[in-house]
């Protein structure tokens, strides 16, 4: 899988630009805020139609522009595809698979998918347990369509029960309505906790494989998956964890309605990650936390790629710089065998170690290649 060519339009700093990138090593550097990050952030865009660091597709649209557009010709299953995304300040965006209007973002990741790296990944491990279900959802989002169904289904649900165990003080008759809710949060909820379950299994292995390595054989990582307390072994069959979450729920049905909270659920499902059994969150070093974010990163570009037979795109954005020249040697090791983008401060180093195309960055223009 690759992507071949990239149009943006008004899209962040970048006002017009048609670039045509290298089959397999892009190497883009350039100084401080000149648009290097956005070039990826658009890349990422195209393949989930979502962008890990915006709240909302408005701010990806240059500031002075009403709309923004980001095309991309693809390869991808032996075949050429053409995907496009038009995002509107004032209305919801469009996206299209082969000029074929696309209902939802998975038709895009169905055909392209990215793996980011950036420096906020760091808190994949740092911070509480949102940002280790964000990674979790939006793997799973761009590898299993049924997944990111089941996870818009549950958020739908969830907001709505909100709402009941909010207002049923006022409307007593809101109530009615619980129990055909809670049952199907719980239908999508097992589904969530299935797929989830079966990802982990796989990423456990994968990334202590790459933790391993990149410590030198001195580190090892686990990482577990933690939902609610009635399921014993999320790797169970859906029927079974369906009946476990159903009995979750019953257990906390009256403590909902005393909050008047949705209290308990996936909606809370964490990854315990650890390094020679200790929690990564709390005793982990700036070092082990990086090489533990990045492990779980290239980890899930390995499952993609056992799964669909292609390696996802891969978007390093700024990962070198801070790693020590051991660290660094096993990153840039383990990129090839699929199609990178990564991006450097600097300009004289990288291009000689990693070959492919080297583009300059600035005030979002990309100026040269070559
Ligand atoms: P760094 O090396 O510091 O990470 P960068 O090259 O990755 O820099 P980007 O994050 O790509 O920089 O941002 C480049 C510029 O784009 C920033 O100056 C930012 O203010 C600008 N920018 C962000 N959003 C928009 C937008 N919606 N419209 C126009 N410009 C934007
Ligand atoms: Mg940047």
């Amino acid at each position: 899988m690759r992507i071949d060519r990239l149009t943006l339009e008004h899209f962040r700093n970048y006002n017009r630009q048609d670039v045509a990138f290298d089959t397999d090593c892009n190497v883009i550097f350039g100084e401080n805020a000149q648009g290097k990050t956005n070039l990826l952030e658009a890349i990422q865009y195209l393949s989930c139609g979502h962008s890990s660091r915006a709240k909302s597709d408005r701010e990806l649209i240059g500031f002075q522009a009403e709309n923004a557009l980001i095309q991309g010709q693809i390869f991808a299953r032996d075949r050429e595809f053409v995907l496009r995304t038009e995002l509107y300040r004032e209305k919801r965006r469009k996206l299209w698979v082969n000029k074929v209007p696309a209902k939802t973002s998975s038709e895009l990741s169905q055909v392209f998918q990215t793996v980011f790296f950036c420096p906020e990944d760091l808190l994949l491990i740092r911070e509480g347990a949102a940002a280790r279900r964000k990674f979790l959802d939006q793997a799973l989002c761009q590898l299993r369509p049924r997944y990111a169904a089941a996870l818009a289904a549950y958020r739908r649900v969830y907001a709505h029960k909100t709402r009941i165990l909010r207002d049923c003080e006022e409307q007593p008759g809101l109530l009615d309505m619980l129990p055909e809710f809670n049952e199907r949060l719980i239908q999508s909820g097992a589904v969530i906790i299935h797929y989830r379950a079966q990802f982990t299994e796989k990423l456990a292995v994968c990334a202590a494989a790459n933790h391993a390595d990149c410590s030198g054989g001195k580190e090892k990582l686990s990482v577990n998956y933690k939902t609610v307390s009635t399921v014993l072994n999320p790797l169970e069959g859906l029927p079974l964890l369906t009946d476990q979450l159903r009995a979750h729920m019953e257990s906390h049905k009256q403590a909902e309605l005393g909050s008047r909270l949705c209290l308990s659920g996936p909606h809370k499902d964490d990854l315990l990650v650890e390094i020679d059994g200790r929690d990564a969150k709390t005793y982990s070093s700036q070092g082990q936390t990086r090489t533990a974010a990045l492990s779980l990163k290239l980890a899930e570009r390995e499952i993609y790629k056992n799964v669909t037979g292609e390696a996802p795109i891969l978007l390093l954005d700024d990962v070198l710089s801070e790693l020590d020249p051991r660290r660094q040697e096993f990153v840039l090791n383990r990129i090839s065998g699929g199609q990178v983008f990564i991006t450097c401060c600097e300009d004289d180093r990288l291009p000689v170690l990693l070959g492919g195309k080297v583009f300059h960055i600035a005030a979002g223009k990309v100026l040269e290649s070559f």
